[in-house]
């Protein structure tokens, strides 16, 4: 099998596993309690602190974990809400990911949410920004690379934008986190959301860091874990995971890892835009993820290209959701202005570290070859493939 949909989640490195092993066995201890079991489990929560502190350039007692990149998103959007509650607008952008949207909108009633365009490279305008942000502005929340495009945002000049207007800025950084490097030293940042399922950590846990002396408000109260910010027992194991991913990744990407990636990346790219005529990128190939590349085929439906690659082992993504037996184009591509017919037959492929070479060029070969198989076959008419796995 190869893997190449490493934004949606990635293998946990067998130096993680290693890590987080002994808490899942015999170092059980509840962190809170007083005798060495427990104080052995608090150390390992300690330390993994310290290890995500470091990965963003941040302090210690900026990080809260949480349960995964969700729980962030949404705890920085209630946080910001309710701890302002003369303020009732916020400023976001068309391209989130649901777990900013669907909470603001779901969520917290009688707020005002204004959604940032993009443009066709899938940027958003720092004018549109300016002009969008009010006295009543609680908080701006942009994404800082996009799931599915990887395009990625003017982080520092949005969040310094906010903050010289007063208002909060949390950027979802859950894509981004482990791919490019993140230094929250400036201070304009006032949250930011991690999950460790996307850099080689296990589903199920995340951060958010709040920057000191940001108004925060608990979404999970109930005991006083994380100094009173986020309610629950540690999950021990995950956490000294994320701590030891984070190491991982800060090692990675001061050992030239985004210019591995890109590599990898890059070649994929070639191959397919020599190999495929009608090929497309989407998106700025200047501002983007090193790991990410997303392409439309024309007169490919991406749904029958995941299942041919599938069948053929190769794991890729589609932005289309399936529902109720329709395919719907992605909302990204059309908020940067694509037609359907363009978001229906796109593809994203995501490499991570843990991909090699080889991988790439038998990648490449496979996706040539369903391409072509799925234009001969069209050219006889409609065909729609169902996997035989
Ligand atoms: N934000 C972005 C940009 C994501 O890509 C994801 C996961 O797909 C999330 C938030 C949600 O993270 P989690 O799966 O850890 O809840």
């Amino acid at each position: 099998m190869i893997y190449l949909d490493n934004n949606a989640t990635t293998q946990v490195h067998p130096e993680v596993a290693k890590a987080m092993g002994p808490f899942l066995s015999n170092e059980y201890g509840n962190p809170s309690t007083g005798y060495d079991l427990g104080r052995r489990s608090n150390e390992a929560v300690k330390e993994a602190r310290n290890q995500v502190a470091e990965f963003l350039n941040s302090d210690t007692e900026e990080i809260v974990f949480t349960s995964c990149g969700t729980e962030s998103d949404n705890t920085a959007i209630f946080s910001a809400i309710t701890a302002m509650p003369e303020k009732r607008h916020i400023v976001t952008t068309s391209i989130e990911h649901s777990a900013v949207i669907a909470f603001a909108k779901a969520v917290m009633p009688g707020l005002e949410i204004t959604e940032l365009p993009v443009n066709e490279e899938g940027i958003i305008s720092l004018e549109d920004l300016k002009d969008a942000i009010r006295k009543d502005t609680a908080l701006v929340t942009i994404m800082w690379a996009n799931n599915e495009t990887g395009v990625c945002q003017p982080i520092e000049e949005a969040s310094l934008i906010t903050k010289e207007s007063g208002s909060l800025f949390h950027t979802d950084a859950v894509n981004a986190a482990g791919k490019i490097p993140i230094d929250l030293s400036a201070g304009n940042i006032d949250f930011l959301s991690i999950s460790g399922h996307k850099f080689h950590a296990p589903k199920g846990i995340g951060a958010l860091y709040v920057r000191k002396g940001a108004p925060y408000k608990p979404l999970l109260i109930g005991g006083g874990q994380e100094e009173g910010k986020r309610a629950g027992t540690e999950a021990v194991a995950q956490i000294v995971a994320l701590g030891k991913a984070a190491v991982l990744a800060t090692e990675r990407l001061n050992d030239q890892g985004q210019e591995k990636l890109s590599q990898m990346r890059d070649a994929l790219e070639q191959n397919l835009i020599k190999g495929i005529k009608g090929t497309h990128r989407n998106g700025s190939s200047r501002f983007r993820l090193p790991n990410t590349s997303h392409l439309s085929f024309d007169d490919v439906d991406a749904g029958d290209l995941l299942i041919l690659a599938n069948d053929k082992g190769l794991c890729i993504a589609s932005g289309s959701a399936c529902s109720t037996g329709k395919r719907e184009p992605s909302r990204i591509m059309k908020a940067m202005g694509h037609t359907d017919e363009r978001a229906l037959s796109s593809i994203r492929l995501s490499v991570s570290s843990m991909n090699t070479d080889q991988e790439i060029e038998e990648s490449s070969k496979i996706i040539i070859e369903c391409v072509e198989k799925i234009r001969s076959l069209r050219s006889d008419g409609p065909v729609i493939f169902s996997s035989d796995k």
